[in-house]
């Protein structure tokens, strides 16, 4: 477990590692997702800290999304996820009481499986996942393997796919090091998130031992998700037609959510109560950071 401050210094740490954007110079203050509708024709929704809390509905969060529908908006949700597959991920919102539709959810999984094919051709994969992951969304193309399941992969794989944490101990990423120290190969990371608030705290995420595994050896390590352009542009592509500056990005990180967003040139919403900076006071983290959303809203 990790607290918001180290999560956050760790963050800022990695700035030359994330893509640079402009910022607003003041943000303006609603209650919740509703006071921005003039502002906005579309929102792309981050998942945890937006409309979930680990594997719980924020409250209100349902009723918001269809007051936006109600009202015209576009929705997309944007989430680095990398644990459920495709069905499996909108199966978790349809029982969360939301209604998204396949085209309106993309996940850092997706992104990440779109650009697999791209990578080196006929490379055997070691998946880093949950327990049980099918890969029936992974590209035809790709040989995946569980990393669990077959150990002697840290030996004789060709790359390594990270989904999930949920099994991941310090001694793996110990044991990884030394591994692509002797023999470098590529590291995907699938979700870049240094940590992912749960109901209980926050846990680390993909992103926290890919940057570990960047800095400790010279293996190629490639990020796929928020802050990343390849997010957004995977999200802005279901958004056709809709200018760029009536566009949201609604989430609860400043250095992926509104980061990225201003990164991919769109406008930025700061949800404060739900995720990383639930019960932290938000403007000493955006005073240091100069990342400075277009809204700041308690709630979604
Ligand atoms: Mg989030």
């Amino acid at each position: 477990m990790i607290d918001t401050q180290r999560a956050f210094a760790r963050y800022e740490t990695l700035r030359a590692a994330l893509p640079a954007a402009t910022f607003p110079a003041a943000s303006k203050y609603g209650q919740d997702l509703s006071d921005t509708v003039d502002d906005f024709d579309a929102y792309i929704l981050d998942a945890f800290g937006v409309l979930n809390r680990g594997e719980t509905a924020i409250a209100g969060a349902v009723k918001r999304m269809a007051g936006l529908r109600a009202a015209g908006k576009r929705l997309i949700v944007l989430t680095n996820a990398a644990s459920y597959t495709r069905t499996g991920i909108l199966a978790k919102y349809h029982r969360l009481g939301f209604d998204f539709g396949a085209e309106e959810v993309v996940s850092s999984r997706d992104v990440a499986f779109a650009n697999l094919p791209k990578l080196e051709k006929g490379l055997h994969w070691a998946a880093i996942c949950a327990e049980g992951d099918s890969f029936n969304d992974a590209p035809a193309s790709a040989s995946l393997r569980d990393f669990a399941e077959f150990p002697g992969l840290i030996e004789h794989a060709g790359g390594f796919l990270f989904l999930s944490t949920a099994r991941w101990k310090d001694p793996d990423t110990e044991a990884l090091i030394t591994a692509l120290a002797a023999n470098p190969r590529p590291l995907v990371i699938a979700n870049p998130d240094l940590v992912a608030p749960r109901e209980f705290g926050l846990t680390i995420e993909p992103g926290m031992i890919g940057h570990r595994i960047a800095e400790r050896t010279n293996a190629e390590v490639m990020f796929f998700g928020k802050p990343y352009v390849n997010a957004f542009s995977a999200a802005l592509a279901r958004l056709n037609g809709v200018s760029r500056n009536r566009i949201a990005m609604v989430g609860d990180t400043l250095h992926t959510d509104v980061l990225g967003g201003a990164a991919a040139g769109i406008r930025t919403i700061l949800v404060t109560d739900h995720g990383l900076f639930a019960g932290q006071d938000v403007m000493p983290f955006i005073s240091s950071s100069k990342i400075r959303p277009d809204w700041i809203v308690a709630t979604t």
